[in-house]
């Protein structure tokens, strides 16, 4: 089959490559589409938990072409998405309702090969078959969905909150979108390109603002006591060390953007004592893939304005440059 590899840091190559072998409890999926992703560029640079060569790609959807022979529960012919974080369900953390801490984790596109490829090999206990009325297109937002349910459920937005977001890519727009369901009075945004900040008014932003000169000014009178609620989803060290700045006393910092492994930022520990602020984390996500599909099903979150390009795996090198470079938004490949 053809892939994308990593044969080592900063180096893509599309290559002829074996089909991948169905192990018992596994089945061969047919890639759809599958999205690049911000972590697929730490991984390039090295800046990730990835070893070389790989195949990345994690976020796909797909049809099952081959089952294992001890699968019960899904058919060759099921469209399905599956989750790429592999949880072994006995550690400790895996008992302790915190699966993506799993001791023996392993990643569909981490740590073992991916979806950028016209086959992949899935633990059938990874799979969620799809509803019908879900497009590839939406498929292949399940798990980047699952990730803003997780973060959703690691701190509470009261209601009238005002959140402040930084970062308007496909995350940070898919954020806005949730968002927007929680309560909060005002769902700020604040990005540097104008088109994505046309894109976040579209899809629900109460106020967007253009990063530059004014924008201290601008986000100070929205919220003249600070926003309760301020995320960070660009990974950006110099932004997030500034977005403490307007954070409210009592107020909620969610980590979501992932920096590189080694970044470091100035807080004032003071600060966070002074203000009863709240730092929270949000890795991955934790079984939130059927809250996800629950969200495109029905409607919530509208991903379809976040592709800006659908193309076959052989235009990968050329367009994950410029994803990298923050020039797309999601880009989809169709292998
Ligand atoms: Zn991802
Ligand atoms: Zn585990």
């Amino acid at each position: 089959m053809q892939a994308v590899v990593f044969p080592a840091p900063e180096t893509i190559t599309i290559e002829t490559v074996p089909d991948p072998t169905c192990a018992p409890d596994e089945v061969i999926v047919q890639v759809a589409r599958t999205g690049i992703c911000g972590t697929d560029v730490h991984i390039y640079r090295n800046e990730y938990m990835s070893n070389f060569p790989i195949i990345p790609g994690h976020e796909f959807g797909g049809m099952i072409v081959e089952v294992g022979k001890n699968v019960t529960d899904f058919q060759k012919g099921d469209r399905v998405a599956a989750d790429p974080n592999l949880y072994c369900g006995h550690c400790y953390f895996c008992r302790n309702e915190q699966a993506n801490h799993c001791l023996n984790w392993q990643g569909v596109g981490i740590t073992r090969p991916g979806t950028f490829a016209q086959f992949v090999a899935v633990p059938a206990k990874a799979c969620y078959r799809a509803p019908d009325s879900l497009t590839d297109t939406q498929l292949a937002f399940i798990e980047p969905l699952s990730c803003v349910v997780h973060a959703l459920n690691r701190f509470r937005v009261w209601p009238g909150d005002e959140v402040l977001i930084f970062g308007a890519g496909p995350m940070g727009l898919i954020l806005v979108q949730a968002l927007r369901h929680s309560g909060a009075s005002q769902v700020v945004v604040v990005e540097k390109q104008p088109d994505r900040l046309a894109l976040a008014a579209q899809l629900g932003a109460t106020t967007t603002v253009l990063v530059g000169p004014d924008q201290d000014v601008v986000l100070k009178a929205l919220a003249p006591y600070g926003y309760a609620v301020v995320v960070d989803a660009t990974g950006i060290p110099a932004v997030i060390e500034q977005a403490f700045d307007f954070l409210k006393p009592r107020g909620q910092f969610l980590q979501f953007g992932v920096t590189p492994i080694t970044a470091s930022i100035q807080l004032r520990p003071y600060d966070v004592f002074r203000n009863d602020w709240t730092i929270i984390g949000s890795f991955a996500l934790c079984y939130t893939f059927e809250r996800s599909i629950a969200w495109l099903a029905n409607g919530v979150v509208d991903v379809t304005p976040l592709i800006s390009h659908t193309l076959p795996l052989t235009d990968f090198p050329a367009v994950f440059h410029h994803f990298a470079a923050g020039k797309t938004l999601k880009v989809h490949l169709q292998p």
